[in-house]
């Protein structure tokens, strides 16, 4: 099946053609503007290739409720030209095929559960430690939607005593996302992640925060794999510092022998970047074959 790829951010739409194997043939990235001006540049790339059926995997939040009158569109995002956005009827109505909408990192969750590091788990987490912080879920072999979405960057977190920092969530003084996403950590400690050095505090405090977080999602979700991804996590010190926070905070409640291997339990995603344009594939696939 012939299949088109969007994965739809805050900075740049990827546009990809490929098959439900993730064999990609061909893409193109287009800079994200307003829907005015982006959205019909997609369009072209994606009628040059007469794909069957299309897969987007979006930035949010956006209406995933099949019955809701704003289904597949952008509702309350804080890019304020892509606010209203219907992407999901613009494309349908232009294409005339089916397509599929679920948010980014549901995407990112299923292209690793499809051909990465949750293959054969029916229970997992991806989550991105980015820009933003976000989380895809996959439960009982489904990625989860619920009443909205699942929101897991902006669970509270015990902020520590000495941090000044107020937080980078203009809704939560102490949510994950307000005080571990790349923008909270260049504006706590004055210069970009990327430039603070392995061995520098902020990682201890980072892994607190995400081992807080992480711990949290383990209670509830009781999931066979936790996955991190995005562009903080390229500081691959925070694995082991992550997992041992984990290891203290959980303190040894629940039983299972994951849990002896959280080397083999807190991941970094096994798709190289790519599981979000090949879980948008997926998203497509599922579109296409609910007709
Ligand atoms: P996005 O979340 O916008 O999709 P990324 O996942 O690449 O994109 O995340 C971007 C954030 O990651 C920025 O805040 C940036 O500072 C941070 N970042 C990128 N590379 C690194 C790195 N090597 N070390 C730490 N932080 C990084
Ligand atoms: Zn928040």
């Amino acid at each position: 099946m012939k299949i088109g790829a969007l994965e739809a951010g805050g900075t740049k739409m990827v546009c990809a053609v490929g098959d439900e194997q993730g064999r990609i043939q061909v893409e193109q990235s287009i800079p994200t503007r307003t829907p005015e001006d982006t959205l019909p540049q997609i369009l072209e790339f994606f009628r040059e290739h007469s794909i069957e059926a299309l897969g987007i995997g979006c930035f949010g939040p956006i209406d995933l409720r099949k019955d809701s009158p704003s289904y597949g569109s952008i509702t309350s995002t804080p890019k304020l030209a892509w606010q209203g956005c219907r992407i999901v009827s613009y494309f349908q109505d232009a294409l005339g095929i089916p397509v599929g909408l679920d948010t980014d990192v549901n995407a990112s969750m299923l292209g690793e559960a499809f051909f990465g590091a949750a293959q054969g788990l029916t229970d997992c987490l991806y989550l991105t430690v980015g820009t933003g912080i976000g989380a895809g879920i996959l439960s009982g072999g489904q990625l989860i939607h619920g009443l909205v979405h699942p929101e897991a960057g902006h669970v509270l977190v015990q902020k520590r005593p000495e941090d000044p920092y107020p937080g980078h969530c203009p809704y939560h003084p102490s949510c994950l996302e307000g005080l571990a996403c790349g923008p909270a950590l260049e504006e706590r400690w004055g210069k970009p992640a990327a430039e603070l050095p392995p061995e520098h505090p902020a990682w201890v405090w980072e892994a607190d925060y995400l081992g807080q977080a992480l711990t949290g999602y383990l209670m509830v979700l009781s999931p066979q794999r936790m996955i991190l991804g995005g562009g903080v996590m390229h500081q691959a010190q925070l694995y082991p510092l992550i997992r041992r926070r984990v290891r203290e905070l959980a303190n040894g409640y629940l039983k299972a022998e994951e849990l002896n291997h959280l080397e083999t339990f807190i991941v970094p995603p096994a798709c190289g970047g790519r599981q979000g344009i090949l879980g948008c594939l997926r998203l497509g696939y599922a579109a296409g074959q609910e007709g």
